[in-house]
């Protein structure tokens, strides 16, 4: 065994003359032994600074065990090393979303597809093969059907679907939301009959002879939906294994899922304790219920390389698409209003003592602020916070962060705190969003460049499924700020464009940073977890445009490839 080690840090001298700088040495497997793989001829983007770039890795187990030039990685082949020639593409840490709905989002994808369907009679057929692979007792969800691409633009029937789900209940939604299509077993299970009077608010749309034809519209559905049964732990498993194939195609090895329903949190442990999960999970439960388990002792985590239950998350305001996000000045849309303040931070004294309770046992605070004044109100709390409890590394996190006060960036600089953002929100608000709010409060909207300058970490997300869990269009996004209706192609407040490096290091170390797990993921460095990607182009050398359109075509976690692109 001396020998080979004799060897390995003859290896580990060596790099001083490759032209790498040899700073950082090259590691080696315990005990000499020769890794389980390498990726060769790579360009390796690390997000590690004492050693950026780098043009092959090693891997042992689930950890990185070297990082350097070809000849320096090679000297850990094996007779049973696999190795991967990389062909000169992009390598770079997995990407870690560091604000997602796991499971709504893997509901969506689950959820019959009808938004495209171009008549009627295909609308039945996917609804039929839907219903030959559902379960008996489940129900045919979702959809975002539009009948306005059908000739005449009927609106669709139970009788279209009874034929081919005569014992699955059916309750389809447009994709507006305002109605939705129950089939005659949905109908029966809700009790609605021709002799079923309109809700307030709501519209049982009748045949000539009064009898229900299925849609219901606004508040009707409400009779539907209060009959569907909450998923069982085999459909929620269905939903979470869709959501992982999703994010190892994107590259995603790691998400931080916001205020996860605690039955989903089960099917997580259920999961990870098979070693099915192919990406880390971190879930961050909702403030409110986990101030009250407080009451009842300490809150004990088995945590886990693949999930972790910790921190808090709470909410601020509301959102500016809905024009309840809390702001200081009034809308510029809309003079009488300010926004709102959310239910838990009414009153301010309650929301203070959950909090302080919460830091108090360690946990960190993760709360939605969107509006400036809502922003400035969380800021204080976290000040009250570490006032109450003492200084010590929280590390608290403002999701969203939006709209700042121009004084707050040295706030959140002062507090340690991290700003949780999803760039692509930008892009998508930017649209129409200065209507909302003029454009002065737009010179700090989505103001991820003011963060960085003022020495803020920041955290890229996507809110998945509000906005495409496509970490390539998150970095488009943050680079380009060129909004989705292609009229500011320059970009929207273009002062706020970040650095094609700031936004990888964003979603990769800002992000495995805002967890506390920069140990262990976020850059491409010996010991930490070998977690990483490859891309079908070099997001430094391709113009900006085309970011969006780079794809991850290889994806490992923990030393095992689980996405190939063929
Ligand atoms: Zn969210």
């Amino acid at each position: 065994m001396a020998a080979v080690a004799g060897v390995v840090s003859a290896a580990a001298g060596a790099a001083s003359c490759s032209g790498f700088g040899g700073e950082s040495p090259v590691g080696r497997p315990s005990g000499g032994q020769p890794a389980d793989l390498i990726v060769v001829n790579a360009r390796v983007w690390t997000v590690d600074p004492t050693r950026p770039e780098a043009e092959a890795v090693a891997v042992t187990g689930d950890r990185i065990v070297a990082v350097g030039t070809r000849a320096e990685v090679e000297k850990q082949r094996g007779a049973a090393t696999r190795v991967i020639d990389a062909a000169g593409r992009f390598v770079m840490p997995g990407f870690n979303d560091a604000h997602i709905h796991l499971m709504t989002g893997g509901a969506e994808l689950d959820s019959v597809d009808l938004k495209d369907a171009p008549t009627p009679a295909e609308f039945a057929r996917r609804i039929d093969r839907r219903a030959r692979t559902t379960a008996k007792g489940e129900w045919i969800l979702g959809g975002n059907w539009d009948e306005q691409q059908w000739p005449g633009a009927p609106l669709p029937t139970r009788a279209l679907v009874d034929g081919v789900t005569p014992d699955t209940p059916v309750f389809v939604t447009r994709y507006d939301e305002h109605m939705s299509l129950a089939n005659s077993v949905a109908l029966r299970l809700a009790g609605v009959t021709a002799a079923t009077p309109d809700p307030p608010g709501g519209v049982i749309v009748r045949d000539a002879k009064g009898n229900p034809t299925g849609i219901l519209k606004d508040a009707a559905q409400a009779f539907v939906f209060k009959v569907i049964p909450r998923p069982s732990a085999d459909e929620r498993g269905r939903i979470l294994r869709r959501a992982l194939g999703h994010m190892a195609s994107l590259g995603v090895t790691s998400v931080q899922d916001m205020g996860p329903d605690p039955d989903d949190v089960s099917v997580y442990e259920a999961l990870a304790s098979r070693g099915e999960l192919t990406a880390r999970i971190r879930a961050v439960p909702a403030e409110v219920p986990l101030a009250k388990r407080l009451e009842s002792g300490p809150i004990r985590h088995h945590p886990s390389a693949f999930l972790r239950v910790s921190g808090a998350k709470g909410f601020a305001d509301g959102s500016l698409g809905s024009t309840t996000a809390f702001f200081f000045e009034p809308y510029t849309d809309e003079p009488t209003s300010r926004g709102l303040l959310a239910d838990e931070m009414q009153p301010l004294d309650g929301m203070r003592a959950r909090l302080v309770a919460i830091d108090k046992v360690g946990e960190q605070l993760c709360i939605h602020a969107i509006g400036d004044r809502a922003i400035s109100m969380v800021l204080d709390l976290f000040e009250d916070v570490r006032r109450a409890n003492g200084a010590r590394d929280r590390r608290p996190r403002i999701e969203h962060s939006q709209h700042l006060a121009a004084t707050d960036f040295t706030r959140y600089a002062q507090l340690g705190a991290i700003a949780s953002v999803q760039p692509y929100h930008a892009i998508d608000d930017g649209k129409w969003a200065e209507k909302r709010i003029g454009a002065e409060r737009a010179k700090t909207t989505y103001a991820f460049r003011s963060f960085l300058d003022h020495g803020v970490r920041v955290a890229f997300g996507t809110d998945w499924p509000v906005a495409p869990l496509d970490p390539m269009q998150t970095i488009y996004a943050a680079v380009t700020r060129a909004t989705l209706d292609g009229k500011r192609p320059g970009g929207w407040v273009p002062e706020q464009k970040v650095s094609v490096s700031q936004a990888i290091e964003a979603c990769t170390m800002g992000a495995a940073y805002a967890e506390f797990e920069e140990g262990n993921k976020g850059s491409i460095s010996v010991g930490r977890l070998a977690d990483l990607v490859m891309l079908s182009g070099d997001p430094f050398r391709v113009a900006p445009e085309a970011i969006a359109d780079l794809r991850v075509t290889m994806t490992m976690v923990g030393g095992k490839i689980v996405y190939e692109r063929r």
